[in-house]
Formats: C-alpha cells, structure tokens, sequence
C-alpha cells in the first residue's frame, strides 16, 4: 500500500521501522512516530498543477502508492484569503472551512480512511472534540465503513454531533474531557491492537501526512514561502504536520526559507504555551481545561513534543489569547471580512494580534492564519456573539 522506501522514524530517539499502519509509538522509548518519505520522487510543479488543487495534487510527497485509489470527497484547495481590513496587507486566512465537512481534518481523513479501507478493517475509531468525528463519519461512509466516535460529554459543538450522526456514526459519550476520551481508545484500540476498528487520532503519523499538505498549498497559491504561519493549537498534530510539510518542501530543494510557526492556545487550556514559556522539558498538563472555543479544550495534547519540536525548530513561538479576544477576532473576520469561522478558528487572528503587540511578528511579514474550521459549526456560540453585541 505505501510508496517504495517509505519508513516511520521516532521523533524523540531516531529509531527506524518499516511502514506499519498500525505501529503508532517507538518499541524502544514509547516516543511518537513520523512518517519519512524517500527524497527524490520526481516532483515537478508542471506536473502535480495539472491536477486538480487540493490533496491528491501532492501524490509524489504522499506515502501512498500511485495504484491506491483515495476515497476522497475532494478536500484541500481552499480558499486564501487577504484580510486587509481585520489585520493588513500581507495577512491572509487559509479557509480551511470549506473543507467538504467544514474542517481541515478532512485532509488527514482522506489519506487516514483510505488506508484503513486498504487493511479491510471493518470500520474506524476516534476520539474527538467534534470535528475529527464529523469527518471521520462523513469518510467512513464513502468507504462503506463503520464508525465509532467517542465524545466528551457536553463538549461537543451542536453542528458537529449533527454531522457525525446525520453519517451514521456510533457514538459513545465519555463523562470528563477530550483527553478522557482519548485515552479510552488509545487503551481499547491502539494498545490492545489489531482491533477490527482502525484508529484514526493524531496519534496515528498517516492521518498527519495529509494535513501536512496545508503547507505545500500555501507555496503553491503563493508563489513563495509566508514569513509566519500561525495555527490553533489543541492536541498539536495540526501545527506539526504543517511544518513537516514546510521542512519536506526544503529537503527537495522546493523551497530555501522556512516560516516561522506560531500556535495559539486559549488561555483556559494552555498546556503547550506553559510548557513553551517556563522552557520546561516536561508537558505542563492542564487538568481541567476552560474555553469557549471547545476543539482546542484540551489538557493533555499527545502530539506536544512535536509540536514543542516544530515551534523551536522554525524559530516560532507559543502563545495564548483569552476567550474574549477569541469572540473578538471571530466577529471581526465576520463582520470585516466576510468569513464565518469557529471560535478555535478565530483564535489565529487573536494570535495574530498579540504577536504584534509582542514583537514576535512583523507589520510587513507576510503572514498565514489558519481558520482551521467554518462558522456552522458552533451555533450556539454564534448566538451568544449576536446576542450581546448587536
Ligand atoms: C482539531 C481542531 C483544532 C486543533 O487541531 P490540533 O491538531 O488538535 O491541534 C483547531 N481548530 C479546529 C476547528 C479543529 O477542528
Ligand atoms: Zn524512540
């Protein structure tokens, strides 16, 4: 199923492995795992352009190989969108919401299910704040596989539990917080493995591989690689697939500069911009975590050393935002720009913001925000921003 010379690496010790679906952390430190790709697959902007824009575009950098047929629902090749008047000239929002189940976890979802539909498992497994179970559900039906959700009870925004049960997801709902949840399934599924479900979290370095094509779109639309790029942070498998996908790019020689990546947590749930700014080795774990903005609620991020790693690595920062700077920035892309995203979403520009203020971020550095999810998502904070300012 995976390209020729394809092999998982070990983020915290080096150890090599053959490519193993299954095979999630290191048999020797328990460190997470990458996938690393051979360098020379003959890419050439010519040839990949005369597909169609979005995830399949890349297939050369993407560890599948050529005879697999994706199941996809035509993800990526969203919008890039200059946001003159909410944060300047060089400041653009990739729209991820447009994604076909309105966020970027599609993207890793296509490549994810499309490796679990290879395995002939009999369905996928995930836990979720919301929309890794809306898409995983809307994917899994393409495949005409099962899907079994878990969700932290009440911490799921209304228009996601809508889209994992309009696609006949299984949904089991846990009592405490996404980390709960996903230790359930990293205990049920990934320890106890081969399960007949095929886990589909962060955790597991295949899904990222179609994240990380964020990073090759943004180049491509561009024409040149962005001084910053600056993502929500929740479990940190996002921000880390997109610098991989940056460091990829260099590694071939596409490109010659990095971007600098910048995550943004809330600051009711900051486990990483903790860990980031007291410099510590050691996660900072948030027991119970607090925001408005419920796909980044989150207190244990498993992927936190990759992410502490990419962060460091392209010289960024970690950094957090209150939940009224979040609702403010939200209404701001709303009202100024025309674009509805999720509060988790909106919590980029905050970011943007306060990197400002900060001096990490200059006013003529080109710059990325990732609005990683659409407006529908969340009604019910739709509806509070409406209420009280009208
Ligand atoms: C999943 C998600 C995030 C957080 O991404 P991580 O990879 O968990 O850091 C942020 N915003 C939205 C809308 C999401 O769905
Ligand atoms: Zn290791």
């Amino acid at each position: 199923m995976f390209r020729e010379g394809v092999r998982l690496r070990c983020v915290i010790c080096g150890s090599l492995y053959p490519p193993n679906p299954r095979l999630f952390t290191c048999r020797s430190c328990g460190g997470l795992l990458e996938v690393v790709t051979p360098v020379d697959r003959g890419f050439e902007w010519e040839r990949v352009r005369a597909r169609r824009f979005g995830v399949w575009r890349y297939r050369e950098l993407l560890p599948l190989a050529e005879w697999v047929k994706p199941v996809s629902l035509g993800e990526g090749g969203t919008p890039l969108v200059r946001v003159d008047r909410a944060a300047g000239p060089h400041v653009f929002v990739k729209f991820e919401g447009s994604n076909p189940t309105g966020s970027f976890k599609d993207r890793g979802m296509t490549v994810g299910v499309t490796i679990a539909k290879g395995l002939g498992v009999e369905g996928v497994v995930v836990a979720s704040t919301g929309n890794t179970a809306a898409s995983a559900a809307a994917y899994a039906a393409r495949a005409g596989l099962r899907c079994l959700v878990y969700l932290p009870r009440g911490g799921v925004a209304r228009g996601k539990l809508a889209q994992a049960l309009l696609h006949g997801a299984e949904v089991v709902e846990v009592d405490g917080f996404f980390d709960d949840a996903l230790e359930l399934v990293l205990e049920e599924y990934v320890e106890r493995s081969p399960s007949k479900l095929y886990p589909l979290n962060s955790v597991n370095p295949w899904r990222l591989e179609g994240q990380k094509t964020l990073a090759f779109e943004l180049v491509d639309e561009l024409g040149y690689t962005p001084d910053v790029v600056v993502v929500p942070v929740g479990n940190a498998g996002n921000i880390s697939a997109i610098w991989k996908g940056f460091r990829e790019l260099r590694d071939l020689g596409v490109i010659s500069g990095t971007p600098r990546m910048i995550g943004v947590q809330a600051t009711g749930a900051a486990p990483l911009a903790k860990t980031w700014s007291t410099r510590s080795r050691e996660l900072q774990v948030v027991e119970e975590p607090r925001t408005i903005a419920s796909a980044i609620r989150i207190g244990r991020p498993v992927n936190w050393f990759k992410a502490l790693k990419s962060v460091e690595e392209s010289r960024g920062a970690l950094l957090t935002v209150s939940d009224e700077e979040i609702l403010e920035a939200m209404k701001m892309l709303a009202r100024l720009e025309g674009l509805g995203v999720e509060p988790s979403s909106a919590a980029s520009l905050a970011g943007y913001l306060k990197a400002l203020e900060e001096g990490l971020v200059d006013r003529g550095e080109t710059v990325v925000l990732v609005a990683t999810g659409h407006a529908l998502k969340d009604p019910d904070v739709v509806r509070l921003l409406v209420e009280r300012n009208t």
